[in-house]
């Protein structure tokens, strides 16, 4: 047994218990080992169901919200999903783990220099690249999902016509403070969204998010 299997296993035991059913998600995540993803000074607490600081004033997000979030836009292999704000890179290789291909974006290139990292070391199938993904990444477009980890005080455009016919997206929306996550589904030139509460996110910042 790894040194973190007993606390990975019950982490994964806390999400089902706070309501994820997704199988493919919970398999992903008992896979995936967050503390490798974690700053050093918190590997021990690398399977809390919290939000930790990752350098930069940025954070990896709580396992609740990696979890909702890969649950709500209903991955299956082969998809290609677009992320922004690869932070730490867990969510990324979460998605990665579902067998999809994912793209990410990061504005901090310290933050994507140690994800990159961690990717080449667990031989991951991800594209990453630095810049402001508000602007999303079209040579690869259009995706079957994307999922924006900070958030924004409205779905950027440029985002939705990067989506294919029927393809979601999850992001949080609202002011600095408090945000909702808003799940999309995109449906010819219209998006059709439900709402989920309680979530808290660090800012977008960029040409079509925060300044
Ligand atoms: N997915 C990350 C993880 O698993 O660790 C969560 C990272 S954190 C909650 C959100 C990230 O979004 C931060 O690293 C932040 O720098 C990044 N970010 C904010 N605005 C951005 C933008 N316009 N383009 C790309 N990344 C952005």
């Amino acid at each position: 047994m790894g040194r973190f299997d007993l606390e990975r296993k019950e982490l994964i035991d806390t999400l089902r218990n706070k309501g994820i059913t997704d199988e493919t998600v919970l398999m992903a995540m008992s896979c995936v080992e967050r503390h490798l993803f974690v700053d050093p000074m918190y590997v021990n607490r690398a399977y809390e169901d919290n939000a930790l600081p990752i350098g930069s004033q940025q954070t990896i997000s709580q396992p609740y919200t990696v979890a909702f979030m890969t649950q709500s836009l209903q991955l299956s292999k082969e998809m290609k999903v677009l992320e922004i704000g690869t932070g730490s890179g867990y969510q990324a290789a979460v998605i990665a783990m579902i067998g999809c291909r994912v793209f990410t974006i990061e504005r901090h290139l310290s933050l994507l220099n140690s994800a990159r990292k961690i990717f080449d070391q667990l031989n991951l199938r991800i594209a990453s690249k630095g810049g402001d993904g508000t602007v999303g990444w079209k040579e690869h477009a259009p995706y079957d999902a994307i999922i924006v980890t900070a958030g924004a005080p409205k779905i950027p455009e440029a985002l939705v016509s990067q989506l294919k016919d029927g393809g979601r997206i999850a992001i949080p929306v609202g002011d600095r403070e408090s945000q909702q996550l808003v799940i999309g589904t995109k449906k010819g030139d219209s998006i059709s969204t439900v709402i989920a509460d309680g979530f808290k996110f660090v800012p977008l910042i960029g040409k079509n998010g925060w300044n």
